[in-house]
């Protein structure tokens, strides 16, 4: 079975900043166990982030919590960390979390902390993507199954 990347929190590891998580429908995850051999990731524990954790934004290219906390370092280490996985499987797809600022792949939130999100990519997603690995969220899982 060839390798899927899979963010962790949407196989229901409570590994979100509120320690809850983003899990997917019981059959969605069936199929995908079916047709490939899953490879949880979760960038941000990678990186060396508690959870809980503050809410985190990209802001300026920088990761910042409403403080103005500056977590950049720990981001971009889980980003590193996820791409050796992915190497060391030969995965060449990802399926990653919507919006978050470290998996989201189209979307992420806008740094103001108002709940809008703008076109966009997560550090961990844009790492995978400039290595050659397609990545895929939530919203476009059929295209996977
Ligand atoms: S970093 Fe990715 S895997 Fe970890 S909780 Fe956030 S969205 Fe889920």
């Amino acid at each position: 079975m060839q390798p899927l990347i899979i963010s962790a929190c949407l196989l229901g590891v409570n590994c979100k900043y509120n320690a809850s998580n983003n899990k997917l429908d019981d059959i969605t995850i069936q199929k995908l166990q079916q047709k490939y051999n899953l490879i949880p990731i979760c960038p941000e524990i990678m990186g060396g982030m508690p959870t809980p954790r503050n809410p985190v934004e990209i802001k300026n290219g920088k990761i910042i919590d409403q403080k103005n906390n500056d977590y950049t370092q720990n981001f971009q280490k889980g980003a590193q960390e996820s791409l050796k996985i992915a190497q060391l499987f030969h995965a060449q797809k990802a399926l990653l979390k919507e919006s978050s600022p470290s998996c989201g792949s189209h979307t992420i939130y806008d740094g103001s902390f108002t709940h809008k999100k703008i076109p966009g990519m997560g550090i961990t997603a844009e790492k995978l993507s400039h290595n050659k690995i397609q990545t895929y969220s939530e919203e476009n899982v059929k295209i996977l199954l």
